[in-house]
C-alpha cells in the first residue's frame, strides 16, 4: 500500500496472530470505546512503530504508547492487557516522548515470559485513537491469522468531510476529585473519559491540583494528553466541564475516577463460541482445525507418572529437581533444532516455548517452596505447576486458558525424569476414533496422532494453542472449548459413532444412518481425492496431451525447503530471500547467507532452487536500510532497482549465491525487473565475482516479470535471461493500478482480468525460441487458474508447498490444447468476472468441473 496524503498503511508493530479487536478480552477494547483497531497475540518481544511518527506518548509504566502521524492520526500500541499493573517489570522502553519514529522502528523489547505470568494476556491492541477526517477500511485478516512483522495490517483513507471535534458552548462547571483508581488514569478509564465528553458533548479538562501555578492540565478529547498527565491514585484533580450537560458529565466522571475498576478483562471460554444454531443431541466448539469425521467416541485420559509424595531431604530433592529440569531442556532444545532441520517450523516454535517456560524463576521457586516443606522433587514440581495451570485457566481469558495444556506437558515432561516408572503406556485407541479430552498437552496430541484418530474434541483449550497448530499439520479436524458438558456426553453416549463437523463447529452425538452416510461419502470423496494427488505427487504432472509441466514450490526461507522436497515439487520456483533480512538489525553477512541458501540446495537434493535476490521496497520495507519516505513507494526505488543506491547489498548477496555447490542447481533470479539493462548489470557483476571466486561454474540468471513494461518487452529480456517468471501478484496490482495489499479492491485485483492475461500471453510469445517461462505469483496455485496459464503456454508453476499435489493432479486431467483453442474468446472478454464464467464453464463442459472433488476418478 502507498502512504499518501490520502492513505496511511499500519504495519504489524510484531510477528503474531490475529485477534479482531472486538474478541480482545478487555471491554474497552472491544467495545471501541477508545477506537477501531486490531490486535496481535505476540510472537516476537519486540514492538515496532507502525507507522512514521512522533511518540507523543508513553506509559509511565512502559506498557502503552502513543504516535501521531503528520496527518493527526493518534495510533495507541497498548502492549498486552492489564499489563498496567506490571509497573514496568519486563519491559524496556526504547523511545520517549517527543522521539520522531519511522515504520518499523522498535518502541520496546519485552520479556513475554515475564508478562504472560504477569498481565491477564499478551494480546497487544493497536487503536486509532484519534483520526478525524479519515476511515478504517475493514481489516482483511482473519481471526488466527498468523502476521509478520512489517507486513500491512490495517489501511485508513481520507474521508472526504473532516469531523469537527468542537463542542457547543454553554455553563461551565467544576468539580474536585481524588483519583481512586490503583493503576491511575491509564488507556482504559482515560478512554471512558473521552466517552463521557462526548456522550454529554461537552468540553472537559482535567487538571491536577498541585502547589505550582503551571499544572499540568489535558483536554479529555486526546487520549494521549490524558495519559501523559501520568496521573496516579491518590492525585487530586480538578476536572471542568462546558455545556448543557456539565453537571451530568461531571457525575459520570466523578464516577468513573473514584470507583475502583473492578477486575473485568476475562470474557467467558463460551462467549466466543461461534454462534451455531444447534440441533438437539449436538454440542458446539470452536474450530480448531477444520474437517469432518465419523467415529466411536472416546474418552482419551493419560495418568501424570508415579513420583513419591515426601522428599528425602531438600538438599538431595533439590538437585534432583535441578538435574530433571536441565535433562527436559536439554531433550526439548534438540527437539527444537530436529524440528527445524525437518522444516516443521510449528512444532521447532512450541518446543522452544516450552524449553522458555521451563526456565522460569517462579516456576522453579514455587516447586522449591514445596520441596522445603518436605515433598519430593516430583510431587513439588506436580504442584507447582497445578497451581499455575490452576490461576491460568481461572482467568477466563481463553487465550491464556490455552496456554494450560502447554503447562501440563511440562509437568508431565519433568515428572517422568523423576519417576521410577516410565512414561504411562498411551491408552490403545479403535481405529478411527473421535477423541474426547478435556485438554491435551503438544506432546499427548502428537502420540494420539500415532493412532490416527478421525478427529479430536476437547472441553478446553483455544484456536490459538498449541494443540490447534499441531492438529491444524497433521490435517485432524478438531474442535476446542467445547466445555465440560462435552466430557458428560462422552461418559454417556451410546450411539456407536459421532459426527465431528469440524466445519461449523458441532459434534452430534447420536446422528442418524442417513446423516452418517451422507457425511461419509463426503469424507470419501475428499479423502479419494487427496490420496491420489499424494500418491502421485512426487511424478511428473503431464498433461493429457502430453506436456509435462515443472510444478515448484514457493518458499521463506532453507527451513522451508525440507517442506517443498516432501511435497513432491519439482523443485524451488522462488525463494523469497528477503526474509533473511527481515527481523535484524542489519544486513546478515555474506557468509550467513551462504548458509541458508546452502541448506536450501542441499534439502532439494539436485532438484533446481531458483533465489530471488532482495526484494525490498513498497510494502516489504527494512527499517535498517533507511530508505527515504516517498509519496508512492510502490513506484519508487525497490527491487532490481534499489541495486543503483544500494550496490553492496547486492554485491554481498551474489558473492553469498555464488560460494553455494554445486552452483549447477542453483538459480539467481531478479525482482521487479523493469528493462533489460538491469539484467544485463547484474549478469556484468556477476560474472566479474565469479572470475574473481575462480569459479568454473555460473549459475542461471533469470528475471521476474512483474510490471507492464518487462512483459512487453519479454523478448528483449528473454534474449538476456536464462529464464523468466512471472510475478502475478505485482503484475496484476501494476497492470490494474490496483494496490495488491488495498482490501477494497481485494476482489477486483484479479489475474484473469483480460488486461493481465494479454501480458502473460506477451510474455510466453516474447519468450518462445529464447527460454522458458514459469509463474510464481499466488496465481499459479490456483487449480484453474493454473490450466489457464499452462494453456497460455506456461512451462512452470510454483505454487506454495501444500498446494503442489493437487495443482499436479489437475493438470494430468487437462488437454491443453483445447483450452488454448479456447483463448481468444476468453481473452476478448470484458473482465475478468467474465473470464471466471467463460473458464468454468468451458471445464464444466470439458468434464472438468470439479478438480476439486471428482475430476481424478474420471481421468
Ligand atoms: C509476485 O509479485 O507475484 C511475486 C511472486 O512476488 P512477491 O509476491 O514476493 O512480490
Ligand atoms: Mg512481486
Amino acid at each position: 500500500m502507498s502512504d499518501s496524503n490520502q492513505s496511511l498503511t499500519l504495519r504489524a508493530p510484531v510477528a503474531g496472530v490475529v485477534v479482531p479487536l472486538t474478541a480482545v478480552p478487555d471491554p474497552v477494547f472491544a467495545s471501541l470505546t477508545l477506537g477501531e483497531g486490531i490486535a496481535l497475540d505476540p510472537l516476537g518481544e519486540c514492538l515496532h512503530a507502525p507507522c512514521d511518527g512522533e511518540v507523543v506518548q508513553c506509559a509511565r509504566t512502559h506498557h502503552a504508547f502513543t504516535l501521531r502521524t503528520e496527518a493527526g492520526v493518534e495510533l495507541l500500541l497498548h502492549l498486552g492487557l492489564d499489563t498496567v499493573e506490571l509497573n514496568g517489570k519486563g519491559i524496556e522502553p526504547l523511545v520517549a516522548v517527543g522521539d520522531q519514529v519511522r515504520a518499523g522502528d522498535p518502541l520496546c523489547r519485552f520479556d513475554a515470559d515475564a508478562l504472560a505470568l504477569g498481565a491477564s494476556a499478551l494480546i497487544t491492541p493497536l487503536v486509532i485513537t484519534e483520526a478525524a477526517g479519515w476511515q478504517l477500511l475493514p481489516s482483511k485478516h482473519r481471526e488466527g491469522e498468523r502476521v509478520s512483522l512489517g507486513e500491512p495490517l490495517l489501511v485508513l483513507t481520507r474521508t472526504a468531510i473532516e469531523q469537527s471535534d468542537t463542542r457547543a458552548d454553554g455553563p461551565l462547571a467544576e468539580r474536585r476529585v481524588t483519583l481512586a483508581l490503583a493503576s491511575g488514569l491509564h488507556a482504559r478509564p482515560a478512554a471512558r473519559l473521552r466517552a463521557i465528553a462526548r456522550e454529554h458533548n461537552v468540553n472537559l479538562t482535567v487538571q491536577q491540583e498541585c502547589s505550582s501555578d503551571n499544572a499540568a492540565s489535558a483536554s479529555a478529547s486526546s487520549l494521549s494528553a490524558l495519559m501523559n498527565l501520568g496521573l496516579t491514585e491518590g492525585a487530586t484533580l480538578k476536572l471542568t466541564a462546558q455545556g448543557e450537560a456539565a453537571e451530568a458529565a461531571l457525575d459520570a466522571a466523578e464516577r468513573l475516577l473514584t470507583t475502583p475498576e473492578a477486575e473485568e478483562h476475562s470474557a467467558p471460554a463460551s462467549s466466543t463460541l461461534t454462534a451455531v444454531a444447534l440441533k438437539e443431541g449436538e454440542l458446539a466448539g470452536l474450530v480448531a482445525s477444520p474437517g469432518l469425521a465419523i467415529g466411536p467416541l472416546v474418552s482419551y485420559q493419560l495418568p501424570l507418572p508415579a513420583v513419591p509424595l515426601m522428599g528425602e531431604g531438600e538438599a538431595v530433592e533439590t538437585d534432583r529437581l535441578k538435574k530433571a529440569l536441565l535433562s527436559v531442556g536439554e531433550a526439548l532444545a534438540n527437539a527444537e533444532a530436529q524440528a527445524t532441520r525437518q522444516g516443521q517450523s510449528a512444532e521447532a516454535e512450541i518446543f522452544a516455548a516450552h524449553g522458555a517456560w521451563l526456565e522460569d524463576p517462579d516456576l522453579a521457586a514455587a516447586a522449591g517452596q514445596h520441596i522445603s516443606e518436605g515433598r519430593s522433587a516430583g510431587q513439588a514440581w506436580r504442584e507447582a505447576l497445578d497451581a499455575e495451570a490452576a490461576r491460568l485457566a481461572a482467568s477466563g481469558n481463553t487465550l491464556l486458558a490455552a496456554r494450560v495444556a502447554d503447562l501440563r506437558d511440562l509437568q508431565r515432561r519433568v515428572m517422568v525424569e523423576l519417576s521410577d516408572d516410565q512414561q504411562a503406556a498411551l491408552p490403545e485407541l479403535p481405529k478411527g476414533a473421535v477423541v474426547v479430552a478435556d485438554e491435551l498437552t503438544p506432546s499427548e496430541l502428537v502420540a494420539v496422532a500415532t493412532q490416527h484418530p478421525a478427529g479430536l474434541c476437547l472441553a478446553g483449550g483455544g484456536t490459538t494453542s498449541h494443540v490447534a497448530i499441531l492438529a491444524r499439520a497433521r490435517g485432524i479436524p478438531c474442535l476446542v472449548a467445547m466445555g465440560a458438558s462435552l466430557i458428560d456426553a462422552a461418559n454417556s453416549a451410546t450411539s456407536e459413532s459421532v459426527i465431528l463437523d469440524a466445519e461449523n463447529g458441532r459434534l452430534a452425538l447420536s446422528p442418524s444412518a442417513t446423516q452418517r452416510a451422507e457425511v461419509a461419502e463426503r469424507i470419501d470423496a475428499r479423502r479419494y481425492e487427496a490420496e491420489q494427488a499424494q500418491a502421485l505427487a512426487h511424478e511428473p504432472a503431464m498433461t493429457l496431451d502430453g506436456r509435462e509441466i515443472e510444478v515448484c514450490a514457493n518458499i521463506g526461507g532453507a527451513e522451508e525447503a525440507r517442506l517443498a522436497a516432501d511435497s513432491g515439487a519439482d523443485g524451488v520456483g522462488l525463494l523469497r530471500s528477503e526474509f533473511l533480512f527481515l527481523e535484524r538489525d542489519s544486513a546478515p553477512s555474506e557468509a550467513t547467507q551462504r548458509d541458508e541458501y546452502q541448506a536450501a540446495v542441499k534439502a532439494l537434493d539436485g532438484k533446481p532452487v531458483i533465489i530471488r535476490t532482495l526484494d525490498i521496497g513498497a510494502d516489504k520495507q527494512l527499517p535498517y536500510l533507511r530508505l527515504p519516505s516517498v509519496p508512492n513507494p510502490a513506484l519508487g526505488v525497490r527491487g532490481a532497482r534499489l541495486w543503483a543506491s544500494q550496490p553492496e547489498l547486492l554485491e554481498t548477496q551474489l558473492r553469498a549465491l555464488l560460494g553455494v555447490t554445486p552452483l549447477e542447481t542453483l538459480h539467481i533470479m531478479l525482482p521487479m525487473v523493469t528493462e533489460v539493462g538491469e539484467l544485463r548489470e547484474v549478469r556484468k557483476r556477476l560474472e566479474t565475482l565469479a572470475s574473481e571466486m575462480g569459479l568454473d561454474t555460473r549459475p542461471r540468471l533469470g528475471a521476474m516479470i512483474e510490471v507492464p513494461s518487462a512483459a512487453l518487452c519479454a523478448r528483449s529480456l528473454a534474449v538476456e535471461a536464462d529464464f523468466l517468471s512471472i510475478g502475478t501478484n505485482d503484475l496484476t496490482q501494476y497492470t490494474l493500478a490496483m494496490d495488491r495489499e488495498d482490501p477494497a479492491l481485494t476482489a477486483r485485483a484479479d489475474v484473469l482480468h483480460p488486461a493481465v492475461l494479454r501480458l502473460i500471453q506477451a510474455t510466453v510469445d516474447g519468450a518462445k525460441g529464447h527460454c522458458p517461462v514459469g509463474v510464481c505469483g499466488a496465481a499459479a496455485g490456483d487449480e484453474r487458474v493454473a490450466l489457464l496459464l499452462v494453456a497460455l503456454g506456461v512451462d512452470e508453476l510454483s505454487v506454495e508447498p501444500a498446494r503442489v499435489p493437487a495443482v499436479k493432479a489437475a493438470l494430468r486431467c487437462l488437454n491443453a490444447a483445447a483450452l488454448a483453442d479456447e483463448l481468444p474468446a476468453l481473452l476478448a472478454l470484458d473482465d475478468a468476472t467474465a473470464v471466471r464464467q467463460h473458464l468454468s464453464a468451458w471445464l464444466a463442459k470439458a468434464n472438468q468441473t470439479d478438480i476439486t472433488t471428482t475430476t481424478l476418478e474420471r481421468c
